[in-house]
């Protein structure tokens, strides 16, 4: 079942035309990947999808509703989220306090009540902090909670925004080159961390140029080349497809 349809999407910055024409289907419950290089229009899919910036033309439904154009909190309560290509770490926090505004939409309490500091606002205080817990001991960082978030390396601060997304409680979620920066061993934990994400009953949305983990991971892939998808298909088709390897693959990837 389609989870997330793109139908005809365009999006132009001046003259510039980022997406064209795009028609992308992810289905609930797949891990799907979108790539292609540097320019071609991945991480402008990911704003559109998310609401960070409306489409010139076409639009974007999850779960059979518009999303292109709504606001992005609106969106992301209603299951769709993503993670950032380039880190949103807030310096002074710590790493458990980076999951728990994750969660922050997803609790019910009311204003009125969080200044009286009822009996309720501390259970919800309570259970949203077990759950971050829960987010970060699955993402491998439960030991880490209590570290300055900036004091992370690299590869962690990564996970940390994965946590951060899951902590929404979400039902699809986008990674923007979550391998960036990692190391080989990190990258190959994310493989693991993908697939247990998705088995939390979480479609996944992958953009990624480390071709070791979209290949290995991925069931489907979708690639862009100038804002145009050139190809769709299992890692095997995409692997073989020419003008994929021609556009992409066979000029040596480059991980920026
Ligand atoms: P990718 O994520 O595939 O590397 P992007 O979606 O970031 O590509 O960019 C696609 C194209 O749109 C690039 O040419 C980029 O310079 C341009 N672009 C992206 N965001 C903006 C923006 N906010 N304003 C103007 N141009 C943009
Ligand atoms: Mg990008």
């Amino acid at each position: 079942m389609a989870l997330l349809s793109a139908r005809q999407v365009t999006k132009y910055f001046g003259g510039l035309c980022a997406v064209d024409n795009l028609d992308l289907t992810v289905n609930e419950g797949e891990i799907f990947a979108l790539i292609g290089p540097n320019g071609s229009g991945k991480t402008t899919f990911t704003n559109l999808a998310t609401g960070m910036m409306a489409p010139t033309s076409g639009h974007i439904e999850f779960q059979g509703t518009i999303v292109s154009g709504q606001r992005p909190h609106v969106i992301t309560q209603m299951g769709l989220v993503r993670t950032f290509q380039n880190l949103r770490i807030f310096s002074s926090l710590t790493v458990l306090e980076h999951v728990t505004l994750g969660n922050f939409c997803r609790t019910t309490t009311r204003v009125w009540s969080n200044i009286l500091r009822t009996k309720q606002v501390r259970e919800e205080e309570d259970r949203v902090r077990a759950r971050a817990e829960e987010i970060l001991d699955f993402v491998g960082l439960l030991d880490r909670k209590n570290w300055p978030a900036r004091s992370l390396p690299y590869g962690q601060q990564r996970l940390l925004e994965i946590a951060r997304a899951l902590a929404t409680d979400p039902k699809l979620i986008m990674l923007d080159e979550p391998a960036a920066g990692m190391t080989m061993q990190e990258s190959n934990d994310l493989i693991h961390l993908i697939r247990a994400i998705r088995d939390r009953g979480i479609t996944v949305f992958l953009i990624d140029h480390k071709m070791r983990l979209v290949m290995n991971v991925s069931e489907r892939i979708a690639v862009l080349n100038f804002g145009r998808k050139i190809a769709e298909g299992t890692p095997k088709e995409i692997q073989e497809n020419p003008d994929v390897i021609e556009a992409y693959l066979g000029k040596g990837r480059k991980t920026a």
